[in-house]
């Protein structure tokens, strides 16, 4: 008569409950994962306000001033350079060319032909130009030195500035990691603050839902809070403090599990049965299915585990025992003592009118 209330179900079904948790735990992980993504979204120190705090503005204009007298002296140094080839281009032009005059002179003078007036007004032309290009390119020559000498002035300058703004830049780099510090310590209590309470009431869950048959459904919500505090204390905590966290998490769940199986060599499970089965009759529950009992005063009332103690039964029944087996799924709750005769508790090992013993499995 009694259904067997821990039915394992067909293979497939296992399969799906098995898969449903996995899935379960990563939907969960995911909310718990928005839940902390926007506590992480809280704007932290700005370094560029703070630098600007302690930098003076005097230097940071100079050094600006500075990089761009500086762009511009590059500028015309290129500019000159760039003269300066012309010119020498020029310049050597002009040298063939007389050259070139030159050779016709000496050929000339070789074979007796005078040099003539044009060939001369040239040759004295291309000199002119030839020594005034050289002048030309020895000014710019004069100029380019002396921008080079003004920009490496104004770079040892910079220079200066720099190593002043660094300087100061030091002391802001202090306070920007300091705030920085103090504001990951804050996004991670602020986290912790959220999934600690859900890890812990994860765990009260787990703990008191042992039993249920709707355990892995709680496991998966325990599961996820668990990898995520874990992954959040990993992030924020340096892993000098992770590695004492992680060990004592540890530790605490072997200690638990170790306890657990120590208690199950010691107890066995009739015991831990006979427990469950003393609580439901406690709360007036089916020890199977948990529907109410409902025989003598309680017969027109109803109740659940959380209501058993709110209600009020009235006493104008008589509280004469009767055999009573469950409506719901059929298990015998109350049945005659083959002993006395009277009706006792069918799921407790005794009978409450002659103390006969029956075993329980
Ligand atoms: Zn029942
Ligand atoms: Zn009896």
């Amino acid at each position: 008569m009694k259904n067997d209330s821990k039915s394992t179900g067909t293979w497939i079904h296992r399969l799906a409950i098995r898969l449903f948790t996995v899935v379960l735990a990563v939907l969960i992980f995911w909310v718990l994962g928005f839940f902390v993504d926007d506590i992480r979204s809280i704007q932290g120190p700005d370094y560029a306000t703070i630098e600007k705090q302690h930098l003076n503005p005097r230097l940071v204009e100079k050094r600006a001033a500075l990089v761009r007298q500086i762009a511009d002296l590059t500028r015309q140094t290129d500019n000159q350079s760039e003269k300066q080839r012309v010119v020498g281009d020029s310049s050597r032009n002009l040298q063939q060319t007389i050259n070139q005059l030159l050779e016709l002179q000496k050929l000339g003078v070789q074979m007796n032909v005078a040099f003539s007036e044009t060939e001369r007004a040239n040759f004295t032309s291309s000199l002119n130009l030839f020594l005034d290009n050289q002048q030309k390119y020895q000014e710019l020559s004069q100029n380019v030195s002396e921008l080079l000498e003004q920009k490496q002035g104004l770079v040892r300058e910079k220079e200066q500035t720099e190593q002043e703004i660094e300087r100061q830049r030091q002391p802001a780099g202090e306070e920007f990691n300091r705030l920085h510090r103090r504001h990951q310590w804050k996004l991670a209590s602020y986290q912790l603050a959220v999934l600690l309470p859900i890890l812990v009431v994860a765990a009260i869950v787990i703990i008191k839902n042992r039993s249920s048959i709707y355990f892995p459904l709680f496991l998966a919500f325990g599961a996820a809070a668990l990898v995520k505090v874990t992954f959040v204390v990993h992030e924020y905590f340096p892993s000098r403090y992770f590695k004492y966290i992680l060990i004592g998490g540890l530790l605490i769940v072997v200690a638990r599990l170790l306890i657990y199986f120590i208690r199950t060599i010691a107890f066995p499970n009739t015991q831990w049965l006979v427990k469950q089965y003393r609580e439901a009759y406690e709360r007036f529950l089916c020890p199977v299915c948990e529907y109410p009992i409902r025989t003598g005063p309680r017969r027109f009332l109803f109740w659940t585990r959380r209501t058993v103690n709110k209600i009020v039964v009235p006493s104008d029944h008589g509280d004469q025992e009767e055999k009573y087996t469950c409506p719901s799924c059929g298990t015998v709750l109350f049945e005659e003592c083959p002993a006395c005769h009277q009706v006792r508790h069918a799921m407790l090992p005794n009978c409450s009118h002659c103390g006969s013993e029956k075993a329980i499995n």
